[in-house]
């Protein structure tokens, strides 16, 4: 299968000096693991960090991709949930799953917690024509989504869903302000903050503001002025 992998950290931020297409095997799955054909993958900022192999060193050789989603086409002897034809994203926050902080339902404080596709490796990324997960690490996609749109969601969605309901615990009728509102977890906190009933206050550059409005922000700053916050508070 084409992999795209780097064997060495960018010393210059020019990454396409060390970004190769490779031949690689296609990995043949655990007990506990799915295989999936990729057919969408979304570029997150820990690309970038892991080319530069900082603020972390992350195992080399690298495959990228934290956000992957495909169809399924081989499943582990232990696979319960998961068959082959499924379609699939990812989802990267793999957990130790035994401690108190995992089995409290606070899966994100796990002090084993990893990030697919990042901390993760050698070799073990999205951005590949096949990858592996554990079974408890992919969810089925719904119907009338597509695997681009699963893709481009995955990270982002469960960031600011985390952020938002799980610390936030955000209730109807509150005032939410999404500073940064037209990044990926900023969309999905819009989103998120209207689907609980909440009034969003939304900031950005100007020329994103329309699309504040169009995702369902009541209100939209920009905060280029040196007075954003005067406009927010006001
Ligand atoms: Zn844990």
């Amino acid at each position: 299968m084409k992999a795209l992998v780097y064997d060495e950290y960018s010393v210059d931020d020019d990454f396409s000096k060390i970004l190769k297409i490779k031949d690689l095997p296609i990995p043949k799955p655990k007990p506990n693991e799915v295989i999936f054909k990729v057919k969408a993958a979304a570029l997150n900022y820990d690309d970038i960090w892991g080319m530069r192999g900082k603020p972390l060193a992350i195992p080399l050789p690298h495959i990228s991709g934290t956000d992957a989603a495909g169809e399924v086409v081989e499943v582990g002897r232990d696979v319960k949930n998961i068959k082959v034809g499924d379609r699939v994203v990812s989802h990267g926050n793999m957990s130790c799953r035994v401690c108190k902080a995992c089995t409290d339902g606070r899966e994100y404080d796990c002090r084993k917690r990893t990030i697919w596709g990042f901390e993760t490796g050698p070799l073990w990324g999205g951005y590949c024509e096949f990858t592996h997960l554990p079974e408890v690490n992919v969810v089925k996609i719904p119907e009338g989504v597509s695997y681009e749109e699963a893709a481009a969601a995955s990270m982002t969605l469960l960031t600011s869903w985390h952020m938002l309901v799980g610390r936030a615990k955000i209730q109807p009728g509150q005032l939410v302000l999404i500073m940064g509102g037209s990044s990926g977890v900023g969309n999905y906190g819009i989103q998120i903050a209207k689907l609980f009933g909440c009034t969003v206050i939304a900031t950005a550059s100007p020329d994103k503001l329309d699309k504040l409005l169009e995702l369902g922000a009541d209100f939209a700053v920009d905060h280029r002025k040196e007075d954003w916050h005067k406009e927010v508070r006001s």
